[in-house]
This record gives C-alpha cells, sequence and structure tokens, in this order.
C-alpha cells in the first residue's frame, strides 16, 4: 500500500520544499513508523533517480576484507565509488566556492525525501556504505555542529529505533558537507565496534554524571567514550558535561573534534563517541605510489575502512591501520584528563 500524503500538510509548504518533499514525519503514528518510512522512500527513489539505483547496485561490486589487529578486529572496504567524498576538500575556502550539495535548490532534480518534523529533509544517500543509507540533512544551509543539536540526535535515535544507528560527523573530522547540517542513518551490526563494545571485559566505568554512565573501551587501538542512560534530557546534559570537559582540557573554544554513533535500544541511548586529533593521517598526503587515499569519518572509526583505491585495499596490513587509528584519535592522556575534569 502506498502512502497517503495528505494534502493539508503538504500545501502549506514553500514550493521548493514541496517539491523535495516525498513524505512527512512528524512524530509518527502506528502505521508510519520513522524506519518505515525510510524504507518506503528508498524503494521509491530507486524507481525514480537512476544515479541511487546505480550507486546502490555498485554496493555489489564492493569487496570486503577483514584485518585482525591487537585487541580489535578491522574490516576493509574496496568502496570505488566513495572515492569523490574520500578525496574532498573540506576547507574553509573551498566550502564557500563550491556548491553545497545539500541545499534544497542544488539538489538533483530527481532527488527527494521525508520531511523530518518540518526541521530537517531525509535523503537517501546516492554513494551509499550500507545498502540503505541516508543524510538527514537541515533545511537551511547552517554549520556542522553537535552542542546545539545533540538533542536532534537523541529524538532520531529514538524515532528510527533498534536495529538502526545514528551517525554525526564533526565539521574538521568526516563531514562530507561541513558548512551545511546533518546527520546520517543506516542499520545497526554493519561496524565491528558494535560487537566489541558490547564485550563487558573491555568496558571501564569512569563516572557517572545525573544517572548518565560514562565509559571508556579498552584496546581498540582508538579512544572511545561511551555515554548510556534511559533519560534524554540527562543525556544531553552529561554530554554537554563531557564537551565542555574536553574543551577545557585541549585549550580550545570550538568544537572539539569527534565522531558519534547513537544507538536506541530497550529505552537505553547510547552514545558512542571517537574523540579525534586530526582528519587524515600523514599518509593522506604524500606524493605518489606512498599516498594513502584514506579519509576516516564516523563508520571507518567503527572498524569499516573505506579505501576508494584497490592498492590501497590491498596493501593495508594491521599495522598501517593501528597506525592511522593512533594518529587520528585523540591520545588517551587527554581522555583520561577531560573524564578526571568531570568526577
Ligand atoms: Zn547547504
Amino acid at each position: 500500500m502506498g502512502i497517503v500524503i495528505r494534502p493539508w500538510q503538504k500545501d502549506g509548504l514553500p514550493s521548493i520544499l514541496k517539491q523535495k518533499t516525498y513524505t512527512i514525519f512528524d512524530g509518527g503514528e502506528r502505521m508510519r513508523t520513522l524506519p518505515g518510512l525510510c524504507l518506503e522512500l528508498l524503494s521509491e527513489q530507486k524507481n525514480s533517480w537512476l544515479d541511487l539505483r546505480n550507486g546502490c547496485e555498485s554496493l555489489k561490486d564492493v569487496r570486503e576484507r577483514d584485518v585482525p589487529c591487537r585487541g580489535f578486529s578491522v574490516r576493509l572496504q574496496y568502496n570505488p565509488g566513495r572515492i569523490r567524498s574520500s578525496l574532498a576538500s573540506v576547507g574553509e575556502k573551498n566550502a564557500v566556492e563550491r556548491q553545497c550539495f545539500l541545499c534544497l535548490d542544488h539538489l538533483p532534480e530527481s532527488q527527494k525525501g521525508l520531511l523530518y518534523r518540518g526541521e530537517y529533509l531525509i535523503l537517501c544517500n546516492p554513494m551509499p556504505i550500507f545498502s540503505s543509507h541516508y543524510t538527514v540533512s537541515h533545511l537551511e544551509h547552517r554549520r556542522q555542529a553537535i552542542t546545539e543539536h545533540i538533542s536532534t540526535l537523541l529524538q532520531l535515535m529514538a524515532e528510527f529505533g533498534s536495529g538502526w544507528t545514528v551517525l554525526y560527523n564533526g565539521p574538521k573530522c568526516g563531514a562530507s558537507v561541513p558548512d551545511h547540517l546533518h546527520f546520517q542513518a543506516g542499520p545497526s551490526g554493519q561496524m565491528p565496534v558494535e560487537k566489541e563494545i558490547r564485550e563487558e571485559k573491555r568496558l571501564i566505568l569512569r563516572t557517572r554524571i545525573d544517572g548518565i554512565l560514562l565509559y571508556r573501551v579498552r584496546d581498540l587501538g582508538r579512544e572511545v567514550v561511551i555515554l548510556e542512560g534511559d533519560d534524554p534530557m540527562a543525556m544531553e546534559g552529561a554530554f554537554q558535561v563531557f564537551l565542555t570537559a574536553l574543551k577545557k582540557v585541549l585549550l580550545i573554544e570550538e568544537e572539539p573534534m569527534m565522531n558519534i554513533a547513537g544507538f536506541h535500544e530497550e529505552g537505553k541511548w547510547r552514545l558512542v563517541i571517537f574523540p579525534r586529533r586530526k582528519h587524515r593521517p600523514e599518509a593522506f598526503f604524500r606524493e605518489g605510489d606512498a599516498r594513502v587515499v584514506v579519509s576516516p569519518g564516523l563508520i571507518d572509526m567503527g572498524g569499516v575502512l573505506v579505501t576508494p583505491v584497490e592498492k590501497d585495499f590491498e596493501r593495508l596490513d594491521a599495522a598501517a591501520v593501528e597506525g592511522i587509528y593512533g594518529e587520528v584519535s585523540l591520545e588517551a592522556s587527554a581522555v583520561e584528563k577531560a573524564i578526571d575534569a568531570i568526577v
């Protein structure tokens, strides 16, 4: 059965938005869950938008290879479709010069989305890493930032529900469009780290903030901090406390570099935070054969390291992967200091 778009809902929208809106989600009714509507959007878009269909088809050609590292495991993904994204220039100057492909009036002709709570458009990603890969893009062109929008992330997590993950990439460490606020969403269970953080022996409970548990995770070759709780307001507060502590330790005013994966299961919110030191490893900037094209964002930090160049896919070994993580992750001492500043 197709979706009924209620004319009185859609009619009030500005014309460009009306044209780009496939359907609306305003909080859901029993038959109109957020993941259900997103999957309908995907199947509609595969029929009406050739680039998306091709992008999804190209996932069949993706090759994967597991690399066992010291204490953890990483899956390399050879995904040539991601080359543009991996090489994307994310500097400030370029951000002004290039056309923003998340702004409504620059969306491809056939692209439509799900209007989420009157503020975001949920779009199908035409260069997917997973079989159903969405971009949750703000209607307005405003900079990528988590501080003011953590409540949206928590709400999206709850409304996508179990079986899904909602992702955030900081503007300087993986966001492909750093000047246009967006999240991503996709099915959970795709990243090796999701399994690893369920192993109790790895979890170190470091503190509680207003009932929210804060953990560090051992032996992952990169820093991971988990916030877990069942009250979204308290989650928001604990996140801000952690963010403030990190800023203090790093002596910065701006948002600390980080990637976040959010999961919501059995009434619990879990934010898996990867604090970062830099976006790309030094090897990315080498010349010629020595160059390694990796550009780690959340999915890479989660253990699916995307290599759009075949040579890199074939040659990266455990030592190289550990080196990359060690280089781009924030160092353990800074994370410890930040947590100590809270306690
Ligand atoms: Zn924009």
